[in-house]
């Protein structure tokens, strides 16, 4: 079998087993089709309960392991993602998609986010409660659930299970690990990556296949003390409803983020923003900007370099240096996006873009160019509904009130920028937004890893954010301890 058709398996007890189905199913290259990266185990819910059991097992044992010794594991694992990250990052560009830079930027990000929470950890504790009695000490401890299931999503198919797996492990708990099909390989990595640094069997299981098959497997049960979701809204509710009441939630879904351009924005820095914003990534990022919403008086100026700007970028395979947009991820992915662009032509005024690219390199990839729109009512599809693809949808605003009343009529609340040089809109912005990502001269992606992070209505769930100190706490329980003499 060539390189190519490599097959990995998946990690259960600390072991690399193929799944009792005997199948498997092929990765390949949305540059190009005819480049098969691996072939990963179509699994089915007994290897499920074999990776929770797995989980379940090792829990007694890593809950009583020092945060010291867990840290350094967490840490070796840094460092082994580190130093391999160029070849990563083009196992990564080459399944995903994304330009190589970008890649090489979230497997270092990925990193950080591991040794971030290998500190972090150290001195996440509970509290002490003054009491009238003088012989009683009131205080919380915190402590692991148990076993946690982590379902991740193929746009950020290695920081976004660094983000949740690293907190999960550095609180105690163990964890079931499972990929999105369309990028399965670089999470393996980050599942080697613990097994290279040390981590004790079945302290994290990694276990790949369709949601159908294994979705329910891995969330029902009532040994999974939590679930960490990103993904559709579609698929997230459906996981919230299904789970038991003992079972935590955590559920990062999709968005319709706005970006506002205020009289007095620069416009040239607005530009960039709505370009950086909507159209990196393909417009494939949960936090992209997707509606733009215009001051009146600036909307032709700002089109006209918008235009320019979206012209100017530069499409192909991510490997090729010096590329602004890679292919979208997968084939549904494409049919999705020219879907809306048929339907934007109909409701809305079309600019540019929004065409499969054919021939000249692009014959067996899913590349689309980017589409502008304007005049765009909000009734439209359009406008109202989340594309996951490079479509801006312009739309005109008279006001501050009517932009941010524009801006919050949305059943999403995941991140939204203001381009602006008046302090009283962006206060005024920050406190009416509603979204839990709050940009001001800013794109409306990109996050801190060291910062809470979530989004608002259908954007989330309303319990616990992810990232920084937060993340912790969505995976401790807590105790309230009375001690007397
Ligand atoms: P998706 O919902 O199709 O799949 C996400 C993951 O969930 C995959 O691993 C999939 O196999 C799994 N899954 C799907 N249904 C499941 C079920 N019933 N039970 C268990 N697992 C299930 O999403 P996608 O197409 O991979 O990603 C795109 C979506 O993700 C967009 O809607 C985007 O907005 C969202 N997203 C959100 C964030 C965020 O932080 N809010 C970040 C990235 C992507």
């Amino acid at each position: 079998m060539s390189e190519s058709a490599t097959v990995f398996k998946n990690l259960i007890a600390g072991e690399w087993t193929a799944s009792v189905s005997g199948k498997t199913f092929r990765n390949i290259n949305p540059a190009d089709t005819r480049d098969v990266i691996g072939h990963f185990q179509a699994s089915t819910p007994d290897d499920a309960q074999a990776a929770l059991g797995a989980a379940s097992a090792a829990f007694a044992k890593w809950r009583r392991t020092s945060v010291s010794a867990r840290a350094k594991i967490v840490n070796k694992a840094a460092d082994w993602l580190e130093a391999n990250a160029d070849a990563f990052a083009l196992e990564l560009t080459r399944e995903e998609g994304k330009p190589l830079a970008q890649s090489r930027d979230e497997i270092l990000r990925s990193a950080q986010v591991l040794r971030f929470y290998a500190v972090e950890a150290q001195t996440f504790t509970g509290e002490t409660f003054p009491s009238d009695d003088p012989d009683q000490l009131v205080y919380t401890q915190r402590e692991p659930l148990g076993v946690v299931t982590v379902i991740t999503p193929w746009n950020f198919p290695i920081s976004i299970p660094a983000r949740k797996i690293a907190p999960a492990l550095m609180a105690g708990n163990t964890v079931v690990f499972k990929p999105s099909s369309d990028a399965p390989l670089i999470g393996y990595r980050l599942a080697e990556a613990f097994v290279q640094a040390g981590i004790p069997a079945g302290v994290i299981n990694y276990i790949t296949g369709r949601a159908s098959d294994i979705g329910a497997a891995i969330t029902e049960p009532p040994v999974v003390r939590a679930v960490s979701f990103t993904g559709s809204t579609a698929a997230g509710e459906h996981i919230h409803r299904s789970v038991p009441i003992t079972t935590r939630t955590q559920m990062e879904l999709g968005g319709k983020n706005p970006l506002i351009v205020m009289e007095d924005a620069d416009l040239d820095r607005a530009v960039d923003l709505a370009v950086k914003g909507g159209l990196s990534l393909s417009g494939q990022a949960c936090t992209g900007t997707s509606r733009i919403l215009v001051m009146e008086t600036v909307r032709e100026a700002f089109t006209a370099r918008l235009l320019e700007r979206v012209k100017s970028l530069k499409i192909g395979s991510g490997v090729t240096p010096g590329m602004d947009l890679g292919p979208l991820a997968n084939r549904k992915q494409l049919d999705t996006v020219l879907g809306y662009v048929a339907s934007g032509k109909e409701q809305a005024t079309h600019l540019t873009g929004g065409d499969q690219l054919t021939g000249d390199g692009f014959e067996h990839g899913y590349y689309v160019s980017p589409a502008v729109f304007t005049n765009v009512p909000e009734n439209a599809r359009i406008y109202r509904e989340e594309i996951f693809g490079p479509v801006l949808a312009i739309v005109s605003v008279t006001s501050f009130e009517d932009a941010m009343r524009k801006a919050n009529d949305t059943e999403y609340g995941l991140s939204a920028a203001i381009a602006t040089s008046n302090p009283r809109y962006m206060h005024r912005f920050a406190d009416e937004i509603e979204s839990g990502t709050v940009k001001i001269n800013r794109t409306t992606t990109g996050n801190v890893v060291n910062a809470p992070f979530g989004g608002l209505k259908r954007s989330s769930t309303s319990t616990f954010r992810e990232s920084g100190r937060a993340g912790l706490e969505f995976y401790t329980q807590i105790k309230t301890v009375y001690r007397g003499l």
